[in-house]
């Protein structure tokens, strides 16, 4: 910024300038005499003219007028609503490109947030194919033209835009959502609004098992009416044979929370099964399970090899879910104990365990911090953590916890490089050393970083 401090571009302003870096969410940055403009859909090298939207004191906002010069990492062939609903916020950069940004985010972090030099960043690993990968969509139901529409939000919004084709969700997905909306207004179900939260349906939410093809279908309403919701059924399962669960979900709130408290069984199971590493699993429609199935197999396969194991091993796994880390573990180790926050996830992994005939592993209800506490208090002795945080990352309770338990491995997956190089820093100054980072492409096209690494007491 110049000497006085101050702003030196106005709102409306035009002007010519060159994209310099990334922003972890994938922007680009401008910067006039040092004041940083984050531009949407463009990249590092590129010339533009941009349009000035928003000021601020430390950063402001630009929108590319024209594309002065393109970079040569750039995809030509771009859709513009995936970019403008942020479902596909980095489709415009090329795959390897996008690779190499999510391992230059990580050692940035690392070294940045961690203050820590010289630790191995591993090249992303990233997909073959990488479109089509979720294993699950959430997508909200608004009036658009008279009409009951599915879509996305526009970013920063909640003005519907309609969609078909989400790109980076399995095909039968899309597919599933739209015979859905088809059959909810040939029953005329009212949209919901929001402005004043009338109306009935909210989201449809439907989940696939990416090898068994078990489709679970979610209606997300207001209130708990549901007319004719039998014949619904019915046509939901005729044109959707892969249909084994029905679920209405009762979101009364006006809120932007998907899930309200209450569900309703209306057809079938109330869980979907899939594999994973060749273990199954029943996923219920409260319980997390990683959205891109391929690269969760990898990256759990990474935990598993960081995490070194040994029959002696004893292996604390805190976030456990359903439990899928838990029991891909379980059959090199000697004992195994899971906690996760979540009723239906630990019923889930209880029963996954039951399924899968593994009997080395307890699941527990409650908060990782404070059955961390627990288990330490009762002499419990891990000497391999597995920990996968959601993105705030670990509670400074149970960092402590941890630090007393001194196991020897503490293998860490992570969905949030800023709050993993936080609690990292404070890992490092409780006696580990952070000895390698492996970043895996969970959600290619848009700027989600995950990754997995590994600690080792010094
Ligand atoms: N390891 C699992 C789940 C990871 S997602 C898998 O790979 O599938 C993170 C999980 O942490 C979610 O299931 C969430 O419900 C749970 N969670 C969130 N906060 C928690 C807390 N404070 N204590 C325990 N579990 C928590």
């Amino acid at each position: 910024m110049n000497k006085r401090n101050e702003v030196p571009v106005e709102k409306n302003q035009t002007l010519v300038v060159e994209i310099e870096d990334l922003t972890y969410e994938g922007l680009g940055v401008a910067k006039v005499e040092g004041y940083p403009l984050f531009v949407e859909n463009a990249l590092p090298g590129e010339k533009i003219d941009m349009l000035v939207l928003k000021t601020g004191k430390q950063f402001g906002y630009g929108k590319v007028q024209t594309l002065l010069e393109k970079s040569d990492d750039r995809v030509l062939e771009t859709d513009d609503m995936l970019l403008r609903t942020g479902i596909a916020p980095l489709q415009h950069l090329k795959y390897d490109k996008q690779l190499a940004f999510k391992e230059e985010q990580v050692r940035r972090a690392v070294e940045r947030g961690a203050k820590l030099s010289g630790v191995e960043i591993l090249p992303t690993i990233g997909m073959a194919h990488p479109e089509a990968y979720r294993n699950k969509a959430q997508i909200p139901v608004r009036k658009v033209a008279e009409a009951l529409t599915t879509g996305f939000f526009r970013k920063n919004s909640h003005d519907l835009i309609p969609m078909e084709n989400f790109y980076i969700q399995d095909p039968k997905i899309d597919d599933a959502v739209k015979i859905v909306r088809d059959i909810m207004r040939s029953y005329q179900v009212k949209p919901y609004n929001e402005r004043d939260n009338t109306g009935n349906l909210r989201h449809i939410i439907v989940r696939r098992g990416h090898y068994s093809h078990e489709m679970m279908i979610v209606l997300v309403t207001r209130t708990g009416k549901l007319f004719q919701y039998e014949k619904m059924v019915e046509d939901i399962t005729a044109a959707l044979p892969e249909v084994v669960s029905i679920i209405q979900n009762i979101n009364p709130e006006s809120t932007n929370v998907i899930l309200g408290k209450e569900s309703r069984l209306l057809f079938g199971e109330n869980y979907v099964t899939d594999t994973l590493l060749g273990k199954k699993y029943h996923i219920s429609s409260h319980s997390f399970y990683q959205v891109n199935t391929v690269q969760a197999e990898i990256l759990y396969q990474k935990a598993l090899e960081f995490a070194a194991l040994k029959p002696t091993d004893i292996v604390i796994d805190a976030y456990s879910g359903i439990g899928t880390i838990s029991l891909a573990l379980a059959d090199q180790v000697k004992q195994v104990y899971g906690v996760e926050v979540i009723k239906e996830a630990v019923q889930d992994a209880k029963l996954n365990a039951l399924v899968n005939e593994v009997e080395n592993v307890t699941f527990e209800k409650g908060t990782a911090e404070v059955v961390m506490k627990k288990w330490q208090a009762a002499d419990i002795r891990a000497n391999v953590l597995v920990v996968d945080p959601p993105r705030k990352g670990l509670a400074p309770e149970f960092i402590a916890a941890a630090l007393e338990m001194k196991p020897e491995r503490f293998v860490y997956i992570s969905c949030n490089p800023a709050t993993f190089a936080r609690d990292v820093k404070l890992l490092v100054a409780g006696g580990y050393q952070l000895q390698k980072v492996q970043p895996v492409d969970m959600f290619p096209q848009t700027a989600h970083i995950e990754t997995v690494a590994l600690l080792t007491r010094k």
